[in-house]
Parts: C-alpha cells; structure tokens; sequence
C-alpha cells in the first residue's frame, strides 16, 4: 500500500509506473482554448497509443517521437489540471483515494476496462492525415459522466463512458 500516504514525491520509479492504471485516456489528442485556456479532449488517439492495453507503444522513446507528449512527474502533476478525474495520479495529487477498480487495489489489470473507464470503451476515430484541424472529434466530460458534445462545437462522439465517476 505505497499509494496510501499520498506522497507522490516519495515514490520510487517502479512505484511510480506502477500507479498508471492504463486508462489511456491522457493519451487522446487536445486542443486548447487560447482566449479561455480550456482543454478539450477529442476522440482521436495518439498514434503510438496502443487501444487494447492502453499502453504507450514506444513508452521510453515518446518525448522523441511526439515532441508535444508531456512527462507526468511529481513536481508537475498539480499543474496538469487537463488530466481525467479518474487518473491515478490526479486522485493522489488532489488527496483522493484509488478506487476499487485501479489494478493496484483489486489485482486486476483489466477492471479499468470492464468499468469502461479506458480506451478500450471508445469509439476513437481515424482522421485523415490531411486534416489538422481537430475541433470536429472534440468531446467532454458530461455532467453525467458520460461523453457528450460540447455545446457549440461539431462532431460526433458516439462514445459512452464514466471518466468522472469517483
Ligand atoms: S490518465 Fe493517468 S492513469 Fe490513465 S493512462 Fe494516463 S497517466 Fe495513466
């Protein structure tokens, strides 16, 4: 139970990898608002995302391959405010507990899954390699938990899951 006290900087670099439950879910491609600074979230994945185990591909090399990807560590999680509730890290860093779904308490690498808290839940899209516009694949948290479309914005997300969920 080294998760227990919260210490995020006390963690050795196992304990660290080790608290990543493989939603995957940080591993969608954002836009940012550049009036509001608001960070939408969009269906598409990262392409070094692997979609079944929610595992980074080309994990030790991904700040080479993807320039833009951010390192998670102690000193910055607080600022990563774009990270989903339900992220491990995100729970630690705001004084919440894992839930009993997170591999680490229930022994079991697929509940994320089941719970439909992952990728794996997704409808993710393929975009052409043309297009860099994303704002049509944005999607966002719904007041419910559930995906839904941002008021305003075009795109379907034909998504359904409970990132908000506790
Ligand atoms: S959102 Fe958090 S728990 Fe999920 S894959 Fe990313 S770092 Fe790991």
């Amino acid at each position: 139970m080294f998760w227990a006290n919260g210490n995020l900087h006390a963690f050795t670099s196992a304990q660290w990898e080790a608290l990543c439950d493989r939603c995957g879910l940080c591993c969608l491609e954002k836009l940012t608002d550049r009036k509001t600074g608001k960070v939408y979230y969009t269906s598409v994945p990262c392409r070094l995302l692997d979609i079944r185990t929610g595992a980074c591909r080309a994990y030790h090399r991904r700040t080479l391959l993807i320039p833009s990807c951010q390192q998670l560590t102690a000193a910055t999680i607080t600022a990563c405010r774009w990270l989903p509730r339900s992220c491990a890290y995100r729970r630690l860093a705001e004084g919440r507990a894992l839930p009993t779904w997170h591999p680490l308490v229930c022994g079991d690498d697929d509940a994320v899954h089941r719970e439909g808290l992952s990728v794996r839940s997704l409808v993710l899209r393929k975009v052409p390699p043309e297009t860099s516009d994303l704002s049509a694949y944005i999607i966002d948290w719904g007041i419910w938990g559930r995906w839904r479309r941002p008021k305003g914005k075009r795109g379907s997300p034909r998504t359904c899951m409970r990132p908000n969920r506790d």
